[in-house]
């Protein structure tokens, strides 16, 4: 699934109408998760009939499309599978039992309830919700159009702190011929640097919170200090979401570049599964973690080794700075020291260094060791649920 986006252009009025359909999508949304706490044993097909009960008793309801209100019914269906899973495989800490939702930002329609206008440039919601027609603004290369109609599958209409935006999920594949360059890669993200390759390179960490934290701390205060509930409050919130909304774009805009450029110039990348929700609860270092962004960095590199047709590979992280690249003598040392000095065969190299060729070496055998057997590495698209939980739980903080 593609997802191309646009900026919305409208009138007041029309916003305003996108707000009340969020606040339907919410409702429902909610609505659902009532109905599945006042009575246990409550499946998806269940919410599903349900929204029809829903659009008779609440004409509200009514107004907002019926795949649109589907779609908010899996919504609650989503969190509420979510927990039975966190529940069945015995995750660690809490379980998150679904709860109501009270800032809801987005209305997701399927394939109906909307119509793109024959220019390519206008979408006309059609349900009735009263939004009406819409310019799309973005780049003029993006031509949403050139998909037939049947592959756009799903239009979600988003509102930021700058505006609403349209995303429309397009069912295509994006392949590139990848050029070979006979090159494996090792990668251990850092802090110091964004990340170590195994050939030594650094690639420098922008660090853009810590660049804009002065700013943003100063916006934080301006809402601190005016009067709870006053329009003043309102504004000063708005440019305090702005300015975040800043930070994150550019953290997402370099770890893609940065993921594009090394997927393109590698014909195998290794990289070291990290449990990111366990380490940021060293306090001293997660402001800096999710600074970093490891998590979406690396799946944009998963992204991109898809498209590319790259072997990605998670590596367990077990000792991979402590033991020696060279010899593989263990090595101990602590956070601070950033210098590998092997005791038994005399190796000095950077610590990260060390790491990224210990990351290497540890897919390399991994790899040779399924080729024997199954033919293709089994972990070769990099997918593990950790990664992929704390993404989740880093994006929500980064916004
Ligand atoms: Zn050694």
């Amino acid at each position: 699934m593609l997802i191309f986006e646009y900026k919305l252009d409208g009138s007041r009025a029309q916003y305003a109408a996108m707000d009340e359909a969020i606040r339907i999508v919410q409702f429902i949304r909610n609505k659902c998760l009532r109905l599945w706490m006042d009575e246990r044993g409550i499946s998806k097909n269940d919410l599903q009939c349900y929204c029809s009960v829903l659009a008779k008793d609440y004409p509200i309801a009514t107004q907002l499309n019926s795949q649109a209100r589907q779609a908010s019914a899996d919504r609650a269906w989503f969190a509420i599978s979510r927990f039975y899973d966190n529940c069945k495989t015995h995750k660690p800490g809490k379980k998150g039992y679904p709860k109501f939702q009270h800032n809801n930002r987005s209305i997701e329609y399927k394939q109906t309830g909307w119509k793109l206008e024959p220019d390519g440039k206008h979408i006309t919601l059609t349900d009735g919700c009263d939004i009406g027609c819409l310019r799309l603004v973005g780049n003029p290369k993006q031509k949403i159009t050139a998909f037939p109609l049947d592959q756009i599958k799903r239009v979600r209409i988003v509102h930021r702190a700058d505006g609403y935006y349209v995303q429309f999920g397009v069912k295509a594949e994006r392949a590139i011929v990848h050029q070979p360059t006979g090159k494996q890669v090792g990668i251990d993200v850092g802090l110091k640097a964004y990340y170590t390759d195994s050939d030594g390179n650094t690639v420098d960490n922008p660090r853009q919170y810590r660049k804009a934290e002065r700013k943003l701390k100063r916006l934080q205060r301006q809402v601190s200090r005016k009067q709870k509930k006053s329009a003043n409050r309102k504004k000063a919130r708005k440019h305090l979401a702005r300015a975040h909304l800043q930070v994150q774009r550019q953290r997402e805009d370099f770890a893609r570049k940065t993921a594009s450029t090394l997927v393109s110039s590698h014909d195998l990348i290794a990289y070291e599964d990290l449990q990111i929700c366990n380490m940021v609860r060293n306090h001293h270092l997660a402001k800096s973690i999710h600074d970093a962004g490891w998590g979406t960095f690396l799946s944009w590199v998963k992204a991109y080794g898809v498209t590319h047709n790259v072997p990605i590979i998670a590596v367990a992280p077990h000792f991979t700075s402590q033991e020696c690249s060279a010899c593989g003598a263990l090595v101990k040392k602590s956070l601070s020291v950033r210098t590998h000095i092997c005791t038994s065969c005399g190796v000095v190299l950077d610590r990260d260094h060390n790491a990224a060729l210990n990351i290497l070496a540890k897919a390399l055998a991994c790899t040779l060791g399924h080729r024997e057997t199954s033919g293709s590495p089994e972990n070769a698209s990099g997918q593990t649920a950790s990664t992929r939980l704390s993404q989740r739980k880093m994006s929500k903080r980064a916004g």
